[in-house]
C-alpha cells in the first residue's frame, strides 16, 4: 500500500471530527461525541468558546504575526499577567510543550555556564515521564517507545523512579544541574507527585544550589483546580513549562523562570520565529481572562470532586474492570484491572457509547474534560462509562 500523504505516525481512530460545540465533537457523518479528552487537556474552554473565537478573529484582522525583531506590546502584556499570577519573573513564549521543554533545558544549562560551572549540565528525570517529542525532550525520558531508533540522544540525563526521593537524591553528583519532573504525570498514568517527594526535591535544590524544573504542560493552567499544580504542594519551581490549556486550542506554550534561573538567557541565546506572535497572545489573553473570572477555579475544583466521586461510585458495580481513581481536579485517571486494557476500553467507549477519553500508562483511562463542564455533562459521562463497562468484553474473554 502506498504511504498516505499524512505521515502515518499516529494510530488514528475512525472518529473524524469536523466541528465542535462546547463539550461535544461532531464527526463527518454528523455523529456526536461527549468530549472528555479535550484534545488531551488542551480545549480548556471547550469548543467554540465565544470569547476565544472573538479574540482570535479580531486579532487576525488587526495583526496576525510580526517578527520578534520588533517590540511586542502583546507579548509584554500577556507575559506580565503570567508573572503576576505565578512564581516567575520572566517568560519565553513557544508554540508547543516540547519547545517549552527545550527552553527549560537550555535555561538550566546556561545558568551554570554563566556561573562558570559548565560541567553541571545533567538533569535528573523520572521513569514514565513524558516531556514531548523533540530530541531534547525524548532524551529526558527513559521510555523506549519514544527513544528507540533516534539515538544518539542528547547526553546529560539520569532517570530515577517517580516519587522515590531517595533514589533521586542518590543520583546527584558534580555534574547535576537539577531535576525535571511533571508535578502530575499525564501520559505516564495520571500520577501526582507525593508532597514528600516534591518538597524533598525542592529542599535538595536549595541545599545543593540546583534548579527545580516543573513540567506543567498538562497539569498546569487550571487543570487541577489551581492555576498551577505546584500550588498544591506549598513549593515553587525555578523554571516551569506550560502549554496545552494555555491557548485553549491555539498552539501556544511558555517557559517561565525566576530572574535568577534565567540569568544566562541574554540577547541571542534563544529564539523562535512564531513564538509569542500577536495572534497567539490574543488567544492566551482570552483564555486567561475566562480563567481569572471570579469562581472559575473553584468551579473546576467542585466539578473535579463531583466527577471523582461519580467515578469512585462506578467501581463497586464494575469491580472486574475499574479498580481506582487517581489525579487532581479535572485531571483524573480511572485505573483498570490487569485483565482489561485501557486502550481497548477507550476505543469501546468511543465507538459504542460516543464518549471520548484517552488512555495513559499503567492501564489508566484519562478523563480530561473541558474545564467549563456542567453537572449534566458529568452525569452523561458516568452513564456512558457505566454502559460501556457493562458491554465491554474483556480482552481475555475472546
Ligand atoms: C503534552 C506534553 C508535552 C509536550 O507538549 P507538545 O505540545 O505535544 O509538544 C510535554 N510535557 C507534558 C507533561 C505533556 O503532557
Amino acid at each position: 500500500m502506498a504511504t498516505p500523504a499524512l505521515m502515518p505516525v499516529y494510530p488514528r481512530c475512525d472518529v473524524r471530527p469536523v466541528r465542535g460545540e462546547g463539550v461535544y465533537l461532531i464527526g463527518e457523518r454528523g455523529e456526536r461525541y461527549l468530549d472528555f479528552a479535550a484534545g488531551i487537556a488542551v480545549n480548556a474552554l471547550g469548543h467554540g468558546h465565544p470569547k476565544l473565537v472573538q479574540a482570535i478573529a479580531d486579532q487576525a484582522a488587526t495583526l496576525m504575526h510580526v517578527s520578534n525583531l520588533y517590540g511586542s506590546p502583546q507579548g509584554e502584556h500577556f507575559a506580565q499577567r503570567l508573572v503576576d499570577c505565578s512564581f516567575a519573573d520572566t517568560v519565553f513564549f513557544t508554540n508547543s510543550g516540547t519547545e517549552a521543554i527545550e527552553c527549560a533545558i537550555k535555561t538550566a544549562r546556561r545558568f551554570f555556564y554563566v556561573k562558570g560551572e559548565p560541567q553541571r549540565h545533567k538533569l535528573i528525570t523520572f521513569n514514565n515521564a513524558f516531556h514531548g517529542r523533540t530530541m531534547g525532550a525524548i532524551s529526558a525520558t527513559n521510555q523506549p517507545k519514544m527513544r528507540d531508533g533516534f539515538e544518539p540522544l542528547l547526553p546529560g540525563f539520569a532517570y530515577a523512579p517517580f516519587n522515590d526521593l531517595e533514589a533521586a537524591l542518590a543520583l546527584i553528583d558534580d555534574n547535576t544541574a537539577g531535576f525535571l519532573v511533571e508535578t502530575v504525570q499525564g501520559e505516564g498514568g495520571v500520577s501526582a507527585a507525593t508532597p514528600e517527594f516534591l518538597q524533598g526535591l525542592r529542599r535538595a535544590c536549595d541545599e545543593h544550589g540546583l534548579l527545580l524544573i516543573l513540567d506543567e504542560v498538562q497539569c498546569g493552567y487550571g487543570r487541577t483546580g489551581k492555576m498551577w499544580g505546584y500550588e498544591h504542594y506549598g513549593i515553587t519551581p525555578d523554571i516551569m513549562t506550560v502549554a496545552k490549556g494555555i491557548g485553549g486550542g491555539f498552539p501556544l506554550g511558555a517557559c517561565l523562570a525566576t530572574e535568577q534561573a534565567a540569568s544566562g538567557m541574554v540577547f541571542g541565546t534563544h529564539g523562535s520565529t512564531y513564538g509569542g506572535n500577536p495572534l497567539a497572545m490574543a488567544a492566551g489573553e482570552a483564555v486567561l481572562d475566562v480563567m481569572q473570572e471570579p469562581g472559575f477555579l473553584d468551579r473546576v475544583t467542585a466539578m473535579g470532586e463531583r466527577l471523582r466521586a461519580g467515578l469512585e461510585q462506578l467501581i463497586p458495580n464494575h469491580d472486574h474492570l475499574f479498580v481506582g481513581v487517581r489525579g487532581k481536579g479535572l485531571m483524573l485517571g480511572l485505573k483498570l484491572s490487569d485483565a482489561a486494557e485501557a486502550r481497548s476500553f477507550v476505543a469501546h467507549a468511543r465507538d459504542h457509547h460516543g464518549l471520548l477519553t484517552v488512555s495513559a500508562g499503567e492501564n489508566v483511562v484519562r478523563v480530561l474534560p473541558p474545564l467549563v463542564i456542567e453537572e449534566s455533562h458529568i452525569a452523561e459521562c458516568l452513564e456512558k462509562l457505566s454502559a460501556a463497562a457493562r458491554s465491554y468484553a474483556m480482552p481475555s474473554d475472546d
